[in-house]
């Protein structure tokens, strides 16, 4: 294989994304370990390597002595031709095997559009798709990551799926695989151990019944001893969690080629159309003493230039003001950067990007979601116009001359009106521009806008998609309310948002559409250049169903929704309440502040949200 792959590597597209051996990548022997576990990551090397949770699993993992992991991504559709050309297996970057040698093939699901570049892999890899057409010799297929909370529409594909923080959950896993490979389980016998982990799901275990109209009538265990419900995994002291404190440096230019440092997990905005802020509540936030730590071992490891604060919302970390000094005295006389990823629409996140955007001044982003006071009250989004004119004027003032302001539309509820509120803010925002006495030649807003997805565990998982034919008639009036010179307005392709919401709240009879929109040449969907929708349609059509009966369903409260039996904490109850809440326009607080508006989790799972407080303006 070393052989064919270096005389095939020269006539790829970034052959470095197939190559391994980068700074910090662990290949360790194979016969020295029990357990050989392969990350495989369904999109291209560039888009895997700036996933954080990917550099998380891969220092746990080999940070034991009984284990090793290695790498796979997605070929790219060049690569993937002369592989099958060439009978070349899927490999791992590390040693080059096969991925089908591997004990464990673990999938990170983190878009919906990666589904048939899963399929591709495992074909390529020369494994069955089907979990049940697999047999002991082969690996076991696994998944996590936010679509592991409805995996339905691929459960036929994988042996198990784990769901909340993988860290927390890897360790155990191993262990009970090496203990039952140690016991000569069957594969059956080994499936059966590892469903009485906490968070882990085996959906061959479970049986879906339907009702006439086509909903769900029940999702119960095949047997008694299998858990009827299954929680998620999450992680009580995130101060302490494993940190991969020497990262893989990419060997070609990863969108975000950057120190990652996480400052917390969860939000507690509450925004309604938001499963991230749901899958990973309560809010945990780091130390800045860990996370100054964390950071100057990373930079020394790694080389890297520039320190990147991740999280949902960063800027609501408590300590974010403090932690930006100590970071910028500490490294930015050795020319390293702080970034921040995302801002908050007020003044004080306009301080927070002068302080870390010294040199550059670049697009700053905003995103109000929506145009009215009211349509955000609909999303609990907190913000208001003023709120974002104070922060736009003040970036403005400090020499910002570009503005991105980010919308959805589509949103339950809107109407034609909420769409003139997103032009009216944009010139709004174009007169401020104006008035701080920003150049006419410089001067620069963008609208972009997306199409809002009904996603499972959100308040608006009840609400149907608006049609296609609605999206674009959207697009084009807001088209054509944004004509100014100083505006540009850029929207998503409306027909990838509506796979996507027939696929984030299908069931399991869209394995079917899955494995035939593969079958027919389906790969790389997230991607404009491949995105194939006739033959999506061409899919759910030769299946006999209908991609508008999953993304326009409207449920009912009190229907048993695929994902119902995947618990993330929050209850169906609260979420039911939430969407009441929307209807009537009523915002929700945001429980950073003590105030719990009562969403479940915290009981449920016996935890708190770790919101350190205190003032954010002083020094580490
Ligand atoms: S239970 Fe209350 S405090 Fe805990 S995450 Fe939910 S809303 Fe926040």
């Amino acid at each position: 294989m070393q052989q064919k792959l270096e005389r095939l590597l020269p006539q790829v597209q970034k052959p470095a994304r197939y190559t391994g051996g980068e700074w910090n990548s662990v290949t360790k022997d194979w016969d020295s370990v029990d357990v050989h576990m392969a990350f495989a990551f369904p999109d291209v090397y560039e888009v895997g390597m700036s996933f954080l949770g990917l550099q998380i699993i891969y220092n746990l993992v080999n940070q034991r002595q009984d284990a090793l992991m290695e790498r796979t991504f997605a070929p790219w559709v060049d690569m993937e031709e002369l592989m099958r050309k060439h009978d070349i297996p899927l490999f791992t970057l590390e040693s080059r095997r096969p991925v089908k040698d591997f004990d464990i093939l673990g999938f990170t699901l983190q878009y919906e559009m990666t589904f048939t570049n899963i399929l591709n892999m495992l074909n390529l890899s020369g494994l069955p798709l089907k979990s049940s057409d697999r047999d002991e010799s082969m690996p076991l297929v696994i998944a996590g990551g936010p679509c592991a909370f409805n995996p339905e529409p691929i459960a036929d594909f994988f042996d198990l799926v784990v769901l909340g923080e993988g860290e927390e959950v890897i360790n155990e896993m191993l262990d009970a695989y090496k203990d039952a490979r140690a016991a000569n389980l069957t594969r059956q016998q080994l499936l059966l151990k590892l469903a009485k982990i906490e968070g882990v799901y085996v959906p061959s275990l479970y049986e879906v019944e339907y009702l006439e109209s086509g909903k769900i009538k029940s999702v119960t265990p095949k047997q008694p001893d299998v858990p009827a419900k299954i929680n998620k995994r999450l992680m009580r002291d995130v101060d302490n969690a494993p940190f991969p404190n020497q990262p893989i440096v990419p060997n070609i230019g990863a969108i975000h080629d950057r120190v990652m440092l996480e400052v917390q997990r969860g939000c507690t905005r509450g925004c309604r159309f938001c499963q991230a802020g749901v899958l990973y509540r309560p809010v945990r936030e780091k130390t800045p003493e860990t996370l100054m730590k964390q950071a100057e071992e990373i930079i020394k490891s790694t080389g890297h230039d520039e320190i990147s604060l991740t999280s949902l919302s960063t800027a609501d970390y408590s300590k974010v003001g403090p932690l930006i000094t100590g970071l910028l005295d500490q490294h930015s006389g050795k020319g390293v950067n702080v970034s921040l990823p995302s801002l908050r629409v007020d003044a004080f996140s306009i301080d927070l990007a002068k302080e870390v955007q010294k040199v550059r001044r670049s697009t700053l982003t905003f995103a109000p979601e929506a145009g009215t006071q009211r349509l955000r009250d609909v999303i609990n989004k907190g913000v208001t116009e003023e709120d974002l004119i104070k922060a736009v004027s003040a970036a403005f003032e400090s020499g910002w001359h570009a503005i991105k302001l980010y919308f959805m539309i589509g949103l339950p509820t809107e109407t034609y009106e909420d769409l003139d509120g997103i032009a009216d803010m944009a010139k709004a925002v174009v007169k401020a521009g104006l008035e701080k006495g920003v150049s006419r030649g410089r001067l620069k807003v963008t609208v972009s806008t997306s199409s809002f997805v009904p996603k499972s565990h959100t308040a608006f998982q009840f609400e149907p998609q608006d049609t296609l034919e609605e999206l674009k008639n959207k697009q084009q009036y807001l088209k054509s309310k944004l004509k100014d010179r100083f505006v540009s307005f850029n929207y998503h392709d409306s027909s990838t948002s509506f796979l996507e919401a027939a696929l984030a709240r299908g069931d399991r009879r869209l394995c079917a559409v899955v494995s035939r929109a593969y079958e027919l040449g389906c790969r790389f969907d997230g991607w404009s250049e491949c995105f194939k929708y006739d033959l999506w349609l061409k899919a759910f059509a030769d299946v006999g169903l209908d991609p508008k009966w999953y993304a326009y369903q409207r449920y009912d409260y009190e229907d048993v929704l695929p994902w119902d039996h995947l618990n993330a904490g929050v209850s169906k109850r609260y979420l039911s309440l939430e969407h009441k809440r929307a209807i009537k326009e009523q915002p929700t607080i945001d429980c950073r502040g003590g105030k719990c508006p009562g969403c479940g989790l915290c009981p449920s799972m016996d935890i708190e949200p770790l919101v350190l407080g205190g003032n954010d303006d002083g020094q580490v």
